[in-house]
């Protein structure tokens, strides 16, 4: 049976950082009517914000179905008593977010990857509160740019092992086309997905996770060791198809027939371009 829904939200519910279609608003109201719904992704809130809430109907009561989960799940998000609220943020310390700091600027200088200010646009180091991200170009640098900076990811991959080996108690991994990311060890969409299921106390065997990445290495493919049970998609259009089908099969109690891919595999797009 399915008892809950957890989404990715880029290329999963939206394409990436852009908003939802009003279609997708509908049928995640529709679907929040019937089951817990979660969305999950490495973004922040402000994220959430723009590429969700502000597509969501303001006062409907399913919105108290609605779980956001920013920067996989460290931070938690519910509407309750008409507004959004943060339940809990799961932040690095002062001291390590000092120490992560530390250890990227001195790599990233000493590899030669500090990029002089006038080529800069916005900030290197971002403070996600659970998340440092370095930036080699700046946050706001053109994708155009950011493209150029590592197309094969070799930059990525040296800096990211030289900052891991000064912050073995952290994790540090190699983020968007220019960025690399430090976190606490463990921290994936499998860390969200577990407090979601937590927190609405159901198993994690009833729960459906829907995202674009579940293909081995990808950003989604944590989950399946949860033994939740997955249906990959390709895109936000799939999934798009795919909401009216489920909620109709949850409408008429046959959610338990759900033929999603089965617990722990990635369906008929399993093996989707792992570039991506
Ligand atoms: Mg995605």
């Amino acid at each position: 049976m399915i008892a809950a829904v957890a989404f990715d939200l880029d290329d999963t519910l939206a394409e990436s950082k852009t908003p939802i279609s009003t279609t997708m608003a509908d049928l995640l109201v529709r679907l929040g009517r019937l089951v817990p719904v979660c969305i999950i992704s490495g973004g922040r809130f402000e994220q959430f914000r723009d590429q969700v809430v502000r597509l969501l109907p303001p006062a409907d009561p399913a919105l108290e179905s609605l779980h956001l989960m920013p920067t996989c799940g460290t931070r938690y998000y519910r509407h309750t008593a008409g507004e959004w609220r943060q339940i809990y943020a799961d932040d690095l310390t002062p001291e390590e977010k000092r120490d992560a700091i530390e250890a990227i600027e001195a790599a990233a200088k000493g590899l030669g990857m500090w990029e002089p200010d006038e080529i800069v646009t916005g900030d290197r180091i971002e403070d996600r509160g659970s998340q440092i991200t370095f930036s080699a170009l700046g946050q706001r640098a053109e994708v155009a740019r950011k493209k150029t900076w590592d197309p094969d990811g070799a930059k990525r991959q040296v800096l990211r092992e030289e900052v891991q080996r000064a912050l073995p108690a952290l994790e540090v991994r190699a983020g968007g086309s220019t960025s690399i990311d430090i976190t606490r060890k463990g921290i994936d969409k499998a860390y969200g997905v577990r407090h979601f299921a937590a927190a609405i106390d159901v198993d994690l065997g009833s729960i459906l996770f829907v995202g674009d990445r579940l293909d081995p290495g990808g950003n989604d493919a944590p989950v399946i060791e949860l033994g939740v049970q997955t249906h990959a998609v390709r895109d936000c259009r799939e999934t798009e198809s795919l909401l009216p089908r489920l909620i109709s099969a949850l409408q008429n109690g046959s959610g338990g027939a759900w033929p999603g891919d089965g617990h722990g595999m990635c369906g008929h797009d399993g093996g989707k371009h792992p570039g991506r």
